[in-house]
């Protein structure tokens, strides 16, 4: 008999199979940094479920080949689904989405609907009577992290529906290309994807941090308590009604027309200003999809087409590493120039070692590269790894040369010599750009030069470029006018408000929010923040603010006593820069009467509408406003329909204010 294997070797392979999709899973999920690709990753899940379903023998109990892969973090509280929420069987190919339509069909000609498959991460909405009351990530399907906190920042989800309907609504959050471009802009993410970055920023701890992040939701599934409708497509119209987004081009189609349709979706793709990955079908009447039911991994009535992604094969010509301004050192492939979507691409990303080493990409490897949810293109497969040796991951900086260290948490390789000249660059770099302290005349290219030409070699030699005019004036390329605008950008950046000051520095964990949290705290010139930090219950007081956790806490401890940047902070408080918060003066007229509170507002006004101008009273008179209820939340100002924030409080005896109280206080 040919083709019988060694059952022990059918076993082996498929506990490698099991550990190795645990492995992406976790990685995917939970570290938001994928080293296979979505492909890749479905063949190796493909394989075990064939060999489980023709070896149950040998089938592990909590097989993750029967699991949709979790997101589960520790440090959220966990939901059970009231709905199910699984993942779609993928189709690659036209005939395989056909191939799907028969089987649900029967032969008959039904109707589907189609979406975009949207790149993002799952997000579950339970309304109660109309009040978003939980918001929980897929998780595994059956439990999910509570995330409400963070999700009530999102704009697009609304807190209150325009009915008292009761429902659960399956959506995703994501976020535009242009979005997360400029969101990597300002911070120097080290998200490879907006996917990523969507799905990392749901699991902040600081609901600030989400806040601040470009994060947008959309429906596409809903499940209405006592449902009369008898079509999805009804289904999704009543909600949006209610006042929950939904893509404007969802279609209702026949499967006779479905081939037709979906290459017109194929051609609209790449003008698409949001990652989509290919279209969700499903069967549109509601009464088949209960007699279709699900599958183990999957419902029977729906499937998931997967575009093709743009792809072109091309070689590699060298790995380069690049160390940042925090210290990561992240690799990219200069690439033999060649075609793709348009552009002529002549890099692309390679993650970390890591991803490097699960593709065994090597110098002169020719490679498919694709533009998938990326900006960048990413190394999708090597097709023929060349004769040279395996690539080695460098183990000293490029540089400055001093040995990398492993960063666990991140699986990232970090240079940590503060003397590290690319660091140091970097820093500069950043402390100008427009959205740190907004130095015009300062870009890359003209920091490098005045780095490299010793014109500047730290943050405060910024401000003794004056000195230097004359001498910078004769430099090709610089002429006395833009002389002139960089030194008046430089004066200008005097004037530059506190918030933007202290996170333009570029000091681990102390960022904008970070920075936001210290002043409403009271913290409102750097003098008390460093005094803060020096004292013995440094970390006690940080950690007692709402939004700033132990790490941030020993961040802003270690680095605030450092000598080397405090001296630095003092050089540049000489030169003139803001240092304290001049913002809260502008409301001085009014008593102060919050200060010191925190509050949380939740419900609906008759006087402050939206609510967010009850906040703003609240902040106007020195009190804080969180987003949720907390141990450390002092107060909750709670209007029609509270709902669940309301009976946190009362839990954990915050004092409760109505509206009527409220206003009593405001005019006292
Ligand atoms: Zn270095």
């Amino acid at each position: 008999m040919s083709g019988k294997k060694d059952p022990q070797e059918v076993q082996k392979r498929m506990r490698f199979l099991e550990k190795e999709i645990r492995k992406h899973q976790k990685l995917y999920y939970i570290e938001n940094k994928p080293v296979i690709t979505d492909r890749q990753f479905d063949l190796l899940l493909e394989e075990l479920q064939k060999l489980e379903t023709k070896h149950p023998e040998f089938k592990s109990k909590n097989s993750p080949g029967e699991s949709v892969g979790s997101d589960l973090n520790t440090t959220f509280p966990k939901y059970k689904h009231t709905i199910p929420v699984l993942s779609l069987t993928n189709s690659y190919s036209i005939e395989e989405a056909l191939e799907w339509a028969e089987k649900v069909s029967g032969g008959m000609d039904l109707h589907v609907d189609l979406q975009w498959k949207v790149d993002g991460a799952t997000l579950v909405l339970y309304y109660k009577d109309g009040i978003l009351e939980r918001a929980v990530t897929r998780g595994t399907g059956q439990i999910g992290d509570d995330v409400t906190a963070n999700a009530l920042t999102i704009k697009s989800i609304p807190h209150t529906l325009k009915e008292k309907a009761t429902l659960a609504v399956r959506g995703e959050a994501y976020m535009t290309y242009e979005d997360f471009e400029s969101f990597n802009e300002q911070w120097g993410s080290i998200y490879a994807n907006p996917r990523n970055l969507t799905s990392g920023s749901l699991k902040q701890k600081n609901t600030e941090d989400v806040a601040a992040r470009p994060i947008r939701w959309v429906a596409f599934d809903a499940f209405i308590k006592n449902n009369p409708l008898k079509k999805d497509s009804e289904v999704l119209r009543e909600i949006e009604s209610l006042g929950i987004p939904v893509f404007a081009d969802n279609r209702v189609v026949k499967i006779s027309q479905l081939k037709e349709v979906i290459s017109e979706y194929e051609n609209k793709r790449d003008a698409s200003p949001i990652p989509v990955d290919g279209l969700v079908i499903k069967v549109d009447d509601l009464s088949i999809r209960e007699d279709q039911g699900y599958t183990a991994h999957s419902p029977r009535w729906a499937v998931a087409y997967k575009f093709e992604p743009e792809i072109a094969e091309t070689e590699v010509e060298e790995i380069e590493v690049f160390v940042g301004r925090t210290g990561r050192v992240t690799p990219r492939a200069r690439l033999k120039p060649v075609k793709l979507a348009g552009t002529t691409v002549t890099y692309a990303t390679l993650h970390n070692a890591d991803f490097i080493k699960n593709l065994d990409v090597r110098i002169h490897s020719l490679v498919k590269v694709s533009k998938r949810g990326e900006i960048i293109p990413a190394v999708e497969e090597v097709i023929d790894q060349g004769s040279e040796q395996p690539y080695v991951f460098p183990k000293k900086c490029p540089s400055c040369s001093s040995k990398l260290v492993r960063d666990e948490d991140a699986a990232d390789w970090m240079c940590v010599n503060a003397l590290c000249e690319e660091k140091i660059i970097n820093r500069l770099i950043f402390f100008c750009q427009r959205k740190q302290m907004d130095l015009s005349g300062m870009g890359e290219k003209v920091v490098r030069f005045l780095y490299e030409n010793k014109f500047i070699s730290s943050l405060p030699d910024i401000y003794r470029l004056d000195q230097k005019a004359e001498e910078l004036s004769e430099k090709e390329g610089f002429g006395k006018k833009s002389v002139e605008i960089i030194l008046r950008g430089i004066e200008k950046s005097k004037a530059r408000e506190f918030r933007y000051v202290l996170p333009s520095l570029g000091l681990r964990e102390i960022g904008p929010s970070t920075t936001e949290i210290l002043i409403s705290n009271g913290y409102s010139s750097l003098d008390s923040i460093l005094s803060l930090a020096k004292s013995d219950d440094a970390e006690v007081k940080l950690t007692e603010m709402d939004g700033i956790g132990p790490r941030t806490a020993m961040a802003v401890i270690e680095q605030l006593t450092d000598k080397k940047i405090t001296n630095e902070i003092n050089e540049l408080k000489k030169a003139g820069l803001q240092f304290e918060s001049q913002e809260t003066d502008a409301h001085s007229d009014l008593p102060q009467i919050f200060i010191g509170q925190s509050w949380c507002v939740t419900g609906s006004f008759e006087n402050f509408k939206p609510r967010d101008l009850a906040m703003e009273e609240i902040k106007k008179r020195g009190g804080k406003v969180v987003s949720s209820v907390t141990s450390k939340t002092t107060h909750l100002l709670a209007g029609e329909a509270a709902g669940s924030k309301l009976e946190k409080a009362k839990k954990l005896n915050v004092a409760v204010i109505n509206e009527q109280e409220f206003i009593k206080l405001l005019v006292e």
